[in-house]
């Protein structure tokens, strides 16, 4: 995709599609002067079926971030105009509380410091790769729409994320820390089914040891407190909390 050279016209990419991993439409904020990593974040972000604005001036961004809309904001540091942390720290002490990721170039130490100081909530350091950018992303999402909402509903399970309560069809028990990580990771996306690895990287530490039927008992202990139902396997390919009520 060919970006126009008007500098500061509002680029807007509206791309058809959702965005798979949420089940809801993302819009992004790209503020960043690069046309290189603009072009080529707007392509992954295209692929990830996410709508892109692209603003690459200090003065756009303003406007850009007063309009509002987003759902995520890259923010790039060094800009023509003013700063991305003066950005930034306009726009959380106007109340906006958009989630921020920012890039920053490699000796920007001071910069990621004052950014995440001043209400960053994560950065990336330039060159980076995107599956790194996107998992960020993502990491980003998934702490904004925990802190945001304490009750996670998803089909017929319903989750509080503060006191790890599950409920279905009328049971409700709290469950303990990784019975509760693996329903949690379910829970993000309902109808998706979600593979034994990626369950296992999302409830074990790095390096942890983890028993090839560590999620089984798991899975086991959980059907035992509510019914068979609560979590579905589709075999060979993982587990999945159902969308709705069959
Ligand atoms: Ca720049």
């Amino acid at each position: 995709m060919h970006v126009g050279d008007d500098a500061t016209d509002l680029q807007r990419y509206v791309i058809a599609g959702v965005l798979a991993r949420s089940g809801d439409e993302m819009r992004v904020l790209l503020i960043e002067d690069d046309r290189m990593i603009g072009d080529s974040l707007i392509a992954a972000l295209k692929r990830e079926g996410m709508t892109v604005d692209w603003v690459r001036t200090g003065a756009d961004g303003e406007d850009a971030l007063a309009n509002g809309g987003h759902g995520l904001i890259l923010l790039d540091i060094g800009l023509p105009g003013r700063s991305g942390v003066d950005l930034l720290k306009d726009a959380r002490r106007a109340g906006n509380s958009t989630p921020v990721l920012i890039i920053t170039a490699r000796d920007g130490v001071d910069d990621r410091i004052i950014g995440l100081d001043v209400g960053a909530d994560d950065y990336i350091v330039k060159p980076f790769e995107m599956r790194e950018l996107l998992a960020r992303m993502r990491a980003v999402l998934r702490r904004h729409a925990g802190a945001a909402q304490s009750t996670l509903i998803a089909g017929e399970v319903t989750l509080d994320l503060e006191s790890h309560e599950a409920t279905y069809r009328g049971t409700t028990a709290v469950l303990p820390a990784r019975e509760f990580a693996l329903m949690h990771a379910l829970a993000e996306r309902p109808g998706a089914i979600l593979p034994r690895s990626r369950i296992e990287e999302r409830i074990y530490g790095w390096g942890e040891e983890v028993e090839s039927n560590a999620i089984d008992f798991l899975i086991h202990s959980i059907r035992k407190k509510f019914d068979k139902d609560v979590v579905r396997n589709v075999r060979g390919a993982g587990w999945m909390i159902p969308r709705s009520a069959r």
